[in-house]
C-alpha cells in the first residue's frame, strides 16, 4: 500500500479534514510552486499594481499566497470594490456554509462598481440568497440520502462521487452543495478515516467502474495527498475511469504547477472543468490549460446556465468556442439545481433548450454541451424538438435553421408521443 507522505495534508488550517491530524495540516513543500514562470495577463498585472502594490510577481504566482490572501470579509471587499448596501448587508450576516471566499486573481476579473455584472453576482453574495422559492431545498439532489458511507455517493450503477473536502479556493454562490462547503466545523466532515472507508468501500464493490473525485474543490488538496488518493484508486483493479470535477483551473490557474503536472501526469485522470464566462479565458487559464492538455488529460468542461451571466448565446458561444481553443471539450450544460436561495440565478429549462437551439447547427458540433437537468434520479438530457410529424412514411424534421426536411423512415419508427406521456403521468 502507498504510504501518504507526512507533510501531505491540506494547504490551509481551516480544511475539514481532521483536526488531530495536525501533521496533515502543514503546507506543501515549496518545490510546488508555480512561481515566475507563470504568466501575468495584463488586466491581472494592472490589478496587482493597484491593489497590491507590494505584492511581487512570484508571490501573486504563488497558488498558496493566492490562497491566504482570498477575500473574505467585507472590509477585504471594500478595500476594492464599491459594495451595494445589500452586498455590504448580505456579507455582514452572512454564516455558516459557503462563505465569501474569492482569490486576489480571480477578483481581478468582478467588476470594480457595477453590482449587476455577471461574475461579480457569481461570487459576492445578495439579499436573494435569503430567499427559499418554492420547490428549493439544500439537498436537491438527495445526495446525502445515497452515501454508501460518508462522502461517498453512490446513485448510478456503476459510478460514485468522492467528496474529498469541503473547501474550495473560492465560493460561487449557486453551489449545489451550498449546505456542506466552506463550512469546518459543521456538520459535514472529511477526514483521513472517511477517506479510508470509501476507499474500502470501493475494494469491495466491483461494480464500480467510474470514480468522480469533487468535493469542494479536490485541488485544494496538497499534491502529495492527492497523489495517495489517486494511487490508492489505481491500485483497485476494477475502477477503470477516474475524473476530478474542478473550478481550480479556473479561478486559481496557479495551482497547475509544474509538481503538480508531474504527479497527475502518472495517474491519467479526466479533468471536468467548470467555468461560467468567456471573460474567465485570460493568458494564466490558457496556460493551466495547456499544461493539463499537454500533459495528456482529457479535459470537459462543465457549466451552468446563469440567469443574467451566461445565458446571452453570443456569451455562450464565446465561451464554448474558447473552451475549443484551449483544448477543453464543452460537456456539459447544467440547468441550475433549485437549491434554496438561487431563484436569482436560475433561468427556464425552456431558455436552456432555446440555448442550444442557438449552438447545434449554427456552429461546430464540439462546441456544442449537453444540456442536462439533474434530479435525484440522475442527469436527465433534454435537446430541442426537431421532429416536425411524420408524412405517410417520411419523418419530417426541422433543422437549425427552421427549415423542414424530409427523411424516408419506417411508419412505426417514431414512438407515439402521446402514449409515451401518458406513461410519465
Ligand atoms: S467551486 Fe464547486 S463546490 Fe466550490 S463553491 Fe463553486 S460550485 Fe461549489
Amino acid at each position: 500500500m502507498t504510504q501518504l507522505p507526512p507533510d501531505a495534508g491540506p494547504v490551509l488550517p481551516e480544511h475539514h479534514v481532521a483536526s488531530s491530524n495536525r501533521r496533515s495540516q502543514e503546507t506543501p513543500p515549496q518545490s510546488d510552486s508555480a512561481g515566475a514562470r507563470f504568466p501575468i495577463g495584463g488586466a491581472a498585472n494592472e490589478f496587482r499594481r493597484r491593489f497590491y502594490a507590494d505584492v511581487s510577481r512570484v508571490q501573486w504566482n504563488d497558488w498558496r499566497w493566492q490562497l491566504r490572501k482570498r477575500i473574505k470579509t467585507v472590509e477585504d471587499l471594500d478595500r476594492i470594490f464599491i459594495l451595494s448596501d445589500d452586498e455590504a448587508l448580505t456579507v455582514r450576516r452572512h454564516s455558516g456554509s459557503l462563505p465569501v471566499g474569492i482569490t486576489p486573481y480571480y477578483a481581478h476579473l468582478l467588476d470594480r462598481v457595477d453590482a449587476t455584472q455577471g461574475l461579480r453576482r457569481t461570487h459576492i453574495p445578495v439579499g436573494a440568497e435569503y430567499f427559499t422559492a418554492p420547490g428549493e431545498a439544500s439537498d436537491p439532489l438527495q445526495e446525502d440520502a445515497r452515501q454508501a458511507v460518508p462522502g461517498l455517493v453512490h446513485r448510478y450503477p456503476d459510478r460514485v462521487l468522492f467528496l474529498v473536502t469541503g473547501n474550495c479556493s473560492t465560493y460561487c454562490r449557486y453551489c449545489t452543495r451550498s449546505r456542506l462547503v466552506g463550512d469546518p466545523g459543521g456538520p459535514y466532515s472529511f477526514s483521513m478515516p472517511q477517506w479510508e472507508r470509501a476507499l474500502e468501500y470501493l475494494e469491495q464493490t466491483p461494480r464500480v467502474r467510474d470514480v468522480l473525485l469533487s468535493g469542494g474543490d479536490p485541488l485544494l488538496i496538497a499534491t502529495e495527498k492527492l497523489d495517495y488518493l489517486l494511487t490508492r484508486l489505481r491500485a483497485i483493479k476494477h475502477v477503470e475511469f477516474l475524473r476530478i470535477g474542478s473550478k481550480i483551473p479556473v479561478v486559481l490557474p496557479q495551482r497547475i504547477t509544474r509538481g503538480f503536472i508531474k504527479m497527475v501526469k502518472k495517474h491519467k485522470p479526466w479533468m471536468s472543468i467548470h467555468f461560467t464566462h468567456p471573460d474567465e479565458l485570460t493568458p494564466e487559464v490558457t496556460e493551466a490549460m495547456e499544461r493539463l492538455a499537454d500533459a495528456g488529460l482529457p479535459l470537459g468542461s462543465q457549466t451552468v446556465l446563469l440567469k443574467g451571466v451566461n445565458d446571452e448565446p453570443a456569451v455562450m458561444t464565446k465561451l464554448m468556442h474558447g473552451l475549443l481553443m484551449r483544448r477543453v471539450k464543452p460537456y456539459y450544460l447544467y440547468q441550475c439545481d433549485p437549491i434554496a436561495g438561487s431563484s436569482h440565478f436560475r433561468t427556464t429549462v425552456a431558455e436552456g433548450l432555446r440555448m442550444i437551439e442557438a449552438l447545434r447547427g449554427h456552429t461546430s458540433g464540439y462546441a456544442v454541451p449537453h444540456f442536462v437537468v439533474d434530479t435525484p434520479g440522475g442527469k436527465i438530457p433534454l435537446l430541442p424538438d426537431y421532429v416536425e410529424g411524420r408524412d405517410h412514411g417520411d419523418l419530417l424534421l426541422r433543422n437549425y435553421q427552421g427549415k423542414i426536411f424530409r427523411h424516408p423512415d419506417g411508419d412505426d419508427a417514431l414512438p407515439d408521443r402521446a402514449a409515451q406521456l401518458r406513461k410519465v403521468i
